[in-house]
């Protein structure tokens, strides 16, 4: 993306809705783009990058077209941060945010200060998440089952990613999606993973609902029965549900 700006999705303030930060209100800057096609996808929206941003503040909506310049985007943020009530983190996610690398390091590289990075990513491009990580305070890295994404396996990227956040002392969670469909040995195998990353990284199984609905993809005695497998490997599992989602807002 150098020289090319950012493609961005949209920009919002909301209450965060998964992992360790969940019920802190954050500003998201959602940028568009990813290399995967995960079944479960909530943000269909994002998959590629879109001619229009969404601006999303106190006096309603507004549109600005892509690409962004760095500048362009920290203008926004810190028009939206002058606005809106104390915020916890801002937080970047996606679409797959590593897909645009080069423009993150350049927009979070001349932020001075000001929030806390949360980074959201799906955990499979290790040499962009190192590139960025001196930039991020936080990292809510995804474990991707095939079995409910309907992709490949990326264990070997996933490892990496939680390592090198790890051994950069970054405040990080991992969460991974289930549905009734994902296979326990997965489960085990991803809980496997974390734990022997290190023990003390929190691991959150997210129940799946449908694309834009509240009903979960997942009973409550399928939750339990994963919840032990990944127990029986990791010691901090737990169960947390989309809370945006469960509130019915973004
Ligand atoms: S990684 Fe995230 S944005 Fe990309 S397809 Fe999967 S759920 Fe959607």
């Amino acid at each position: 993306m150098r020289g090319r700006g950012g493609n961005v999705s949209e920009i919002f303030v909301s209450f965060q809705g998964e992992g360790l930060h969940a019920g802190r209100r954050h500003l998201f800057v959602r940028l568009g783009g990813c290399p995967l096609r995960c079944r479960y996808c909530d943000t269909p929206e994002s998959l590629v990058p879109v001619p229009e941003c969404r601006i999303l503040g106190p006096d309603g909506e507004r549109r600005r077209a892509n690409p962004f310049t760095p500048s362009a985007l920290e203008a926004e943020v810190q028009a939206l941060v002058a606005v809106a009530p104390p915020l916890a983190a801002l937080a970047v996610t996606g679409g797959e945010p590593l897909a645009q690398t080069d423009f993150l390091a350049a927009w979070l590289g001349m932020r001075a200060g000001g929030l806390p990075v949360l980074l959201e990513t799906a955990g499979i491009l290790p040499a962009r998440l190192a590139r960025l990580l001196p930039e991020v305070a936080i990292v809510s890295l995804d474990l991707k089952c095939p079995s409910n994404t309907g992709e490949r396996a990326r264990w070997d990227e996933h490892a990496a990613c939680l390592e090198a956040a790890v051994a950069a002392g970054r405040d990080v969670y991992v969460k991974m999606p289930v549905d009734e469909g994902t296979l326990a040995e997965e489960v085990e195998h991803g809980a496997r993973l974390v734990a022997a990353v290190h023990p003390a990284v929190p691991l959150f199984l997210t129940p799946l609902t449908l694309p834009h609905g509240t009903d979960f993809t997942i009973s409550a005695a399928t939750l339990e029965r994963l919840h032990a497998v990944a127990s029986r490997r990791h010691p901090d599992v737990r169960v947390l549900p989309q809370l945006h989602k469960v509130l019915g807002i973004l």
